[in-house]
């Protein structure tokens, strides 16, 4: 059985004062049904996972550099990450593909290092709203999915969000019949790939737009075991409703 995870992406938001939200949400959860996890902005990790300690939130990096130390100003490894108190890592965010030039290549990169360090990567995939309309989407989430995810997966240290770029903050999301086939298909990938048993413990998460009002809805559809979410994940209350959802 896979355990659903709910993730919250901070991005670029978020101060010492944001650590109230933290709190509120860890008293009123203290044993949930699902995993829970947030993923700061790196200047936040550090008081976030001491605060975490002995509650049932983990902390996670928004992205990690591919080497572990070195010449690279302004960039984070995954070790400094796990030394900041993270367990897990997003990777190859839409944003981070399309402000960063990420590609499948440097994503798989980090996706090494992460594990290297011992986090687990949450790869995310996503087609943009020109490549759903030109029928392309699964043959998109097959190559991200192909050249993203590294040799050596397993249902510990990967985790894969599928995010379609056009719902991500737009308050826009696809119909459930889409989610569910996009979300087959990448259990398919992985277990062409992997084998069954692997792809069959590999959380697969939803991302883009999820909300209070919609979650129950996603989580209906097979294959889904969790959210990435991001606006919603700012306030204890969205978020804590969110999580009481995808433990139920
Ligand atoms: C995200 O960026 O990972 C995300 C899902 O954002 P939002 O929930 O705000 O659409």
């Amino acid at each position: 059985m896979r355990r659903r995870l709910a993730a919250g992406n901070w991005k670029m938001n978020g101060t010492h004062a944001s650590l109230d939200e933290l709190r509120t949400l860890a008293q009123q959860h203290p044993s949930p049904g699902c995993d829970i996890l947030i993923c700061p902005p790196a200047t936040l990790l550090d008081p976030m996972s001491r605060l975490c300690r002995d509650t049932a939130i983990a902390c996670g990096g928004q992205d990690c550099h591919a080497e572990p130390k070195g010449a690279h100003t302004g960039d984070i490894s995954a070790e400094m990450l796990a030394d900041a108190g993270a367990e897990y890592v997003i990777l190859g965010h839409s944003e981070r593909r399309a402000d960063h030039g990420e590609t499948d290549e440097t994503v798989a990169a980090k996706a090494l290092a992460a594990w290297r360090a011992g986090l687990t990567a949450i790869i995310c995939v996503g087609e943009s709203e020109a490549q759903r309309d030109n029928g392309a989407t699964l043959e998109v989430i097959g190559a991200q999915m192909d050249g993203s995810i590294p040799d050596g997966a397993d249902g510990d240290n990967l985790v894969v969000a599928y995010e379609p770029i056009w719902a991500i903050g737009t308050g826009r999301v696809p119909m459930l019949p889409e989610i569910g086939e996009v979300h087959d298909f990448m259990r398919a990938r992985l277990a062409a790939r992997f084998g069954p048993g692997v792809a069959d413990q590999v959380r697969l998460l939803y991302g883009g737009s999820m909300n209070p009002a919609n979650v129950a809805d996603i989580i209906s559809v097979r294959n889904v075991d969790g959210g990435l979410v991001g606006g919603a994940s700012l306030k204890a209350r969205d978020f804590g409703r969110i999580i009481a959802a995808l433990g139920k």
